[in-house]
């Protein structure tokens, strides 16, 4: 299912949350302040066409930042392996260190790797299932969006 990462308006904390047609104010943990949420039947099936936070239709699509858990899942397995070499455990062993890492690097991590990201107010979602519909970063469309508070009612900019 999509998660919602929501960025506190009061004090910038992420307040994570999955899409719930119920909900119309989510708290922040940390400074307990409300702010509205709005989501829809798409957000129950991981579409996302509405930001829930703002009501924009303006995303674009970005590598996850959790790519870099997988590197330091690496530089794990190969420390585990060098103990392991070290103290006489055969190659059988740590070898499947780094297969167990990796397979857990991949269905964890790897499968999920792209993000949408509202541009209006960086509501982050993740497992968008109509992720190839949305374009990457775009400087124009953001400075526009959040200088000039154009709302592009979700078409990318064109360029002609
Ligand atoms: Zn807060
Ligand atoms: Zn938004």
């Amino acid at each position: 299912m999509m998660t919602v990462h929501f960025t506190c308006k009061q004090c910038g904390s992420g307040i994570h949350v999955y899409p719930d047609l119920e909900a119309t104010r989510i708290q922040c943990d940390v400074c307990k302040h409300e702010q509205p949420v709005k989501f829809d039947q798409n957000h129950m099936n991981s579409i996302l066409k509405d930001c829930p936070g703002c009501g924009r239709k303006d995303f674009y699509s970005q590598k996850d930042f959790n790519r870099q858990i997988g590197v330091a899942l690496f530089i794990v397995a190969a420390i585990i392996s060098t103990i392991m070499l070290y103290v006489g455990l055969g190659p059988e062993w740590y070898l499947s260190t780094f297969i167990v890492l990796y397979a857990l690097d991949f269905f964890l991590f790897r499968r999920l790797n792209v993000v949408a990201i509202c541009y209006k107010c960086d509501t982050i979602f993740r497992n968008v299932k109509n992720i190839n519909e949305i374009h990457g970063f775009n400087h124009e469309m953001h400075d526009r969006i959040v200088y000039s508070d154009h709302n592009f009612e979700g078409k990318p900019l064109d360029h002609h």
